[in-house]
């Protein structure tokens, strides 16, 4: 479906606004859930202890429910190209097919396949595209975050902020992870990288250099998940961090508030929370808390609850930074409804969209940067412009960029070159960082028959040389990461 006729031009307001009142889906609908009580489900404990980490697990949930033929798909995926391994929580695995009554065997089958969440949690071998499954530009760690680490798990890409990753795991596995090179455990596709240090000697270490680096003024703390650091330890870095004068701005990455809000729901968290917040505002620190929503479903009473918990210690704020991505959200009423319905349920700010990165098998998800930008287009003038989200693109060794700032674009061959105005931590000597392009590249597949011929002939995509080429370069890092 195209863009425009998914927007209804033809009649009224493309997008008609309404008001919609969340819901728990009911879990019982599930054969494997139906004897669970609601006091379980609002136990972190009980969510942990049931996440679905493989095929035998998901197929105790549903049994006949779904065809065979899911499950052997979902297998083979496992097998063949899941950067990620599987680990969904409860919570995230009632808000798929939510509006489909079981009606006995199969019957879940194909709304299974359509469903959104299912699509980016749970991603099977038949949605991957099989003529450019991965780019030829795709790479493990396409962000190259780690060449910028100036400690262990640091990175220092923009003049004013960094990004600390304190623990490689998160509650939930999203099939597109752009830090698939680090987060998780590893898959039969990808060897995972493991960080050398003790968590302890990393976080000392991060502070070390917060402190002797005033130019940095704004750290995003995040993983992996920090829903998965036990909030003493987590509580503690906070505290240290609120004592390093130059720090201003703290924002906490945790897509845990939509996929486990039970976790924030906990006595402990919540008043622990509480604290942070409290010697943040005295002294003048913004601390917020930035959350990964892809799609309407996933906004539930319990996300709103776990959302409000958090606003109500003081937190300057609760964002959201999406990823969008094809077959879950690419479609201006999806992203238009996903914005409301955080806004008005649950009191959390639309901020970011950004396109899906270049790494290993998802090409099926990315849209081009010309689809991105008549996105963005359609969705302005909805919503309030402070909560209007921007799509952005993170080119590789610049940064994000709104769609629209690209320098020049390359259409038939899907090659965008952009630019940037500031040096990473690794250009400090580089005179032509400021000056030089750098490439963005579309999915192989959106592009018009001469540019599919151009990569057919000028781009190779021989997997046993891509597999070989993620081991060379996971063997280089490992060796890079050691002698840290
Ligand atoms: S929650 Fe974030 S870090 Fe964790 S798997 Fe999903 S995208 Fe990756």
């Amino acid at each position: 479906m195209s863009i425009e006729t998914s927007i209804g031009l033809e009649t009224g307001q493309p997008y008609p606004y309404r008001r919609v009142e969340l819901v728990e889906p009911d879990w019982t609908r599930f054969p494997g859930w139906k004897d669970v009580t609601t006091a379980d489900w609002e136990s972190v404990q009980w969510q942990r202890a049931h996440c679905i980490k493989n095929v035998r697990q998901l197929r105790e949930l549903l049994g006949d429910l779904v065809d065979e033929r899911f499950y052997a798909d979902l297998e083979r995926d496992q097998a063949e190209r899941a950067t990620m391994s599987m680990l969904v929580p409860p919570q995230m695995m009632n808000t798929m097919v939510p509006d489909v009554a079981p009606a006995g065997p199969g019957s879940l089958t194909e709304a299974f396949y359509a469903d959104p969440i299912r699509n980016y949690m749970l991603p099977v071998f038949s949605d991957r595209r099989t003529d450019w499954p991965s780019h030829p530009h795709a790479t493990r760690d396409s962000l190259h975050e780690h060449d910028m680490w100036v400690a262990e798990g640091l990175t220092h890409r923009y003049p004013t902020k960094v990004l600390a990753e304190l623990l490689p795991t998160c509650p939930q596995y999203c099939g597109h992870c752009t830090r698939m090179d680090l987060v998780g455990n590893s898959t039969p596709v990808i060897d995972k990288l493991k960080f050398a240090g003790k968590p302890a000697d990393r976080h000392e270490s991060m502070l070390d250099y917060l402190r002797r680096t005033p130019g940095v003024r704004d750290v995003v703390v995040s993983g992996g998940d920090v829903a998965n650091m036990p909030w003493a330890r987590l509580e503690a870095f906070l505290m240290s961090l609120l004592e390093v004068e130059n720090i201003r701005d703290i924002r906490l990455a945790t897509k845990a508030l939509m996929g486990l809000p039970q976790h924030w729901l906990q006595n402990d968290v919540v008043e622990g929370m509480g604290r942070v917040a409290s010697l943040a505002n005295e002294r003048g620190v913004s601390i917020a808390i930035h959350t990964h929503v892809n799609h309407a479903a996933s906004v539930t009473p319990l996300v709103a609850k776990a959302t409000r918990a958090m606003l109500d210690t003081g937190i300057r704020d609760v964002r959201n930074q999406g990823v969008l991505l094809n077959g879950v959200n690419a479609d201006p009423h999806a992203l238009l409804d996903l914005c409301f319905r955080l806004l008005d349920g649950a009191r959390i700010m639309p901020y970011y969209f950004y396109m899906c990165d270049m790494i290993p098998y998802s090409e099926h998800w990315r849209v081009s940067v010309a689809d991105a930008q008549r996105l963005q287009h359609h969705i302005m003038g909805y919503l309030p412009g402070f909560a209007t989200p921007r799509i952005v693109c993170d080119v590789p060794f610049v940064g994000k960029r709104w769609v629209h700032q690209l320098a020049s674009y390359d259409v038939e061959r899907g090659i965008s070159h952009w630019t940037k105005n500031y040096r990473t931590s690794i250009e400090a000597s580089d005179a032509d960082a400021l000056s030089r392009t750098y490439q963005y590249y579309d999915p192989i597949h959106t592009l018009p028959e001469a540019g599919q011929q151009w990569w057919t002939e000028h781009g190779s995509l021989d997997e046993s040389a891509l597999k070989a080429a993620e081991m060379a370069e996971a063997s280089r890092r490992t060796a890079a990461l050691q002698a840290f």
